[in-house]
């Protein structure tokens, strides 16, 4: 990634922060981009403690003009955009259907679908003006198959898939590759959210259940995400565009 420019969304915590502190150590100059200041400066200043280049840029994800001016800034700065890992998300609620509440489904389609469309709107000229690059888009295992009492979840991870492969198509002729990856239960804040909400008394509970589930016995780790990332993003990946990479301890494999 030597000299390369790479924005993270997402990028304070969990899979983002593991993608960050990767691609740093790669050698890409990264933007840290986030709604959480405090734990996406505590992100570059990890960075730059081991001899990186990181900067952090306060972003709401679901606002196409903070995304704009984000690029901007981080063009001005770095002199170029060459790939983007749009990863912010949430989980929604855990309801059924019907009890689903209507602002919290439009609020999981606008962080987990509507930004990452926005992030690819948004920084393909970039990436045009530097004569190529590439987008990893984070879906999820919720892409291919469905959790209940996650429809809104589903539903937007569902379209990031879909979303991944138009863009990919429409910017083939550019030299931008466009990818998504679809990891399972990864031990990251917001699984243990998910923890705490299945059994607030006792969240180890619901890590038991995910580990059971998982072929190769246990939850994954943010940094096994970010290495499949950080090859999608690299040159290495040159001839791969609209895949989907499962990361999911064998998950999806089972009957
Ligand atoms: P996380 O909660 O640890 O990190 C998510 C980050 O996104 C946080 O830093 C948060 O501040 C940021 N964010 C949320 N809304 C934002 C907004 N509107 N604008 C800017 N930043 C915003 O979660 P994670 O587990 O690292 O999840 C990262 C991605 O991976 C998400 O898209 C999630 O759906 C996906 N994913 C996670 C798992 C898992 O098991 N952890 C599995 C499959 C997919």
């Amino acid at each position: 990634m030597e000299g390369k420019v790479v924005a993270v969304t997402g990028g304070a915590s969990g899979i983002g922060r593991a993608t960050a502190t990767r691609l740093a150590r790669e050698g890409a100059r990264v933007a840290v981009v986030d709604l959480d200041e405090a734990m996406g400066s505590e992100v570059v200043a990890e960075i730059d403690r081991a001899g990186g280049v990181a900067a952090f840029h306060r972003v709401d994800v679901t606002s196409g003009g903070e995304l704009t001016a984000c690029f901007a800034a981080i063009a001005r700065d770095w002199g170029r955009i060459d790939g983007l890992h749009n990863n912010a998300g949430i989980n929604g609620p855990t309801a059924k259907i019907e009890d689903y509440d209507e602002q919290e489904f439009d609020r999981v389609i606008a962080v987990n679908l509507r930004a990452v469309w926005l992030g690819m709107k948004y920084v393909v000229p970039h990436l045009q003006a530097a004569g190529g690059g590439a987008i990893v888009n984070t879906a999820s295992t919720a892409s291919h198959v469905a959790y209940p009492g996650m429809s809104g979840y589903n539903a937007s991870k569902h379209a990031v898939l879909g979303v991944t492969k138009s863009a990919a198509l429409e910017c083939a002729q550019w030299g931008i590759r466009v990818n998504c990856i679809c990891p399972a239960a990864i031990d990251t804040p917001m699984l243990q959210d998910t923890g705490r909400r299945i059994n607030p008394s006792d969240p180890s509970v619901a890590r038991k259940m995910f580990e059971s589930q998982m072929p190769l016995g246990r939850l994954g780790e943010p940094e096994e995400v970010a290495a499949v990332v950080a090859f999608l993003l690299s040159d290495r990946a040159a001839y791969i565009t609209g895949s989907a990479y499962l990361v999911d301890g064998g998950m999806l494999a089972r009957p």
